[in-house]
């Protein structure tokens, strides 16, 4: 039985950001999304100095000069949706379907995830739980359960493929199977997610998931996706730190919350 202990997280895709020929700008960052949520401020007042060539006759202002200062200005009054313009794919894998559960409660963020119908899990790998440490006794429960379920899950698995043998899909005949099997297969379940979002959804989610409230999975996930974003984009990002609460524990804290 194969037990994972940490998530995993990839980044799949980031922006490219291609400017405007026609406008003599450029950003001083070369993070694609810190550059385009840049422009896309700047335009709210045509901020981009005088020689900046836009036609309509508008009086063009200059605004502040670096990218770094300019987000920052933007986080600091909460203009949070210029933030929806960067925008990242990662891939989260050794996550719990308990993890995921919360997950998809964040309604701005576009997900893909393994399903269930479709893929035999008489294999499926478990996330043990934080809490759980591996020379417990707990963790003896906790892995002799995972293990009772997925020896169920098989059972069933076969039993129910025999009963719908008359079905003429072969698809279908496993979806019926694995739909009604899984539904023994624990919390602990290990799934696999793509999800996409901007930097302004990204930023509600480390917030609310990396707080010492939230469960320590999702956090130790917020926290991770925290380490990458941060690296990624440092002034989209850069204004979290990971902070220890009274009881030991890591999570994430900025100045600038809820944008
Ligand atoms: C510590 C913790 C404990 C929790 N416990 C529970 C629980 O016991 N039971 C439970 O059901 N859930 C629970 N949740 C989940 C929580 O209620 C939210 O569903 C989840 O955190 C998603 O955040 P969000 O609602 O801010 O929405 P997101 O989907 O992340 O949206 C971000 C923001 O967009 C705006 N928004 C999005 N959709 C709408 C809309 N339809 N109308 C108006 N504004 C909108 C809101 O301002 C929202 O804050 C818990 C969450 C945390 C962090």
């Amino acid at each position: 039985m194969h037990v994972f202990r940490e998530p995993i997280v990839t980044i799949l895709a980031r922006q490219q950001y291609e400017g405007a020929a026609h406008i003599r700008w450029q950003s001083d960052s070369e993070v694609a999304g810190e550059a385009l949520a840049e422009f896309a401020g700047r335009v709210c007042y045509l901020s981009f100095g005088q020689d900046a060539g836009f036609e309509g006759g508008h009086k063009l202002i200059a605004g502040r000069t670096s990218n770094r200062e300019y987000l920052a200005n933007i986080l600091k009054v909460r203009h949070g949706s210029v933030l929806e313009h960067a925008v990242w794919t990662l891939l989260f894998e050794g996550v719990s379907r308990a993890l995921t559960h919360e997950l998809i409660r964040h309604r701005h963020f576009s997900y893909s995830q393994l399903s269930q119908r479709y893929v035999d899990e008489s294999e499926v790998a478990f996330v043990l739980p934080p809490e759980i440490r591996r020379d417990s006794p707990a963790f003896d429960v906790w892995k002799q359960s995972c293990q009772r379920s997925l020896n169920d899950y098989r059972t069933l698995l076969a039993q129910i493929e025999e009963q719908v043998q008359d079905e003429p899909s072969k698809t279908l005949r496993r979806k019926r199977a694995r739909q009604t099997a899984r539904s023994v297969l624990p919390n602990a379940a290990e799934t696999k997610i793509v999800v996409t979002g901007n930097c302004r959804a990204f930023r509600h989610f480390i917030e609310l998931r990396g707080s010492p409230s939230a469960d320590t999975e999702i956090r130790n996930l917020a926290l991770e996706v925290l380490r990458l974003l941060k690296d990624e984009a440092p002034n989209l990002f850069g204004d979290y730190r990971i902070a220890t609460a009274p009881n030991g524990e890591p999570y994430a804290e900025t100045d600038y919350q809820s944008v």
